[in-house]
């Protein structure tokens, strides 16, 4: 969180007083969607810096729980595209969360997996389809549901919670790790900061001649 909150602290500190009742101090990662050549190296940095708090190991060799990243790359047919959390200003998601569990700090929209009970409405709810429900992994075990059984075998089922992109709230350099490991510089942090007033609708939608 620290390392977004820099960032943004940056680019408001460049910014005139004047201006500065016109910012709007959301921040989310944008691609190229033309320039991505499909490696996942994103998605393997993310899951990277995000399984560091679970005890997960990093490197070739070491990873002992199954690679499930808050960065998709899904493909179209020849075309890959990254996708992640556009970190809406009135987030859908938080507001479809039955227990609370999606809040907005900073303008960054973040989960709270312990909250969280899986439900899937904030899937159903994110009209990017940034947001996946998987099984919760610590030190490379997944977490059981107390109290929730195969209905055949009678074998404990997994807890599962909502996961998406948190702009790597866990490093302190305020680059998401997913920008800095891409081979092809597809992704950039935009901070949505505008030190400009809004354009009037009707110079948008009726531009002089
Ligand atoms: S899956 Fe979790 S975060 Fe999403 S709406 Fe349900 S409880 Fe909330
Ligand atoms: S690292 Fe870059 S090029 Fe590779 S899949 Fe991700 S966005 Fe595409």
């Amino acid at each position: 969180m620290s390392g977004v909150r820099n960032t943004l602290n940056r680019s408001t500190s460049r910014m005139g007083s004047a201006n500065r009742t016109s910012a709007v101090a959301s921040s989310f990662v944008v691609a190229d969607g033309g320039q991505c050549i499909g490696c996942k190296a994103c998605e393997l940095a993310c899951f990277a810096v995000h399984g560091q708090a679970s005890g997960i190991g990093a490197s070739i060799g070491t990873v002992s729980v199954p690679v499930v990243p808050k960065v998709y790359v899904v493909r179209a047919g020849d075309t890959y595209v990254p996708v992640q959390c556009r970190h809406c200003e009135n987030a859908p998601c938080a507001h479809a969360c039955p227990v609370q569990a999606i809040r907005q700090e900073d303008g960054v929209v973040m989960i709270d997996e312990e909250r969280c009970i899986g439900c899937t409405s904030c899937v159903l709810a994110c009209p990017f389809g940034a947001i996946e429900v998987s099984p919760v992994y610590r030190a490379g075990h997944v977490i059981t549901q107390s109290g929730l059984t195969h209905r055949a075998n009678r074998t404990a089922l997994p807890r599962t919670a909502a996961s998406k992109c948190d702009l790597c709230a866990e490093t302190e350099n305020g680059q998401p790790a997913c920008v800095e490991a891409c081979p092809n510089h597809v992704l950039r942090l935009a901070n949505g900061i505008s030190d400009s007033p809004p354009e009037p609708r009707r110079e948008v939608f009726f531009p002089r001649l």
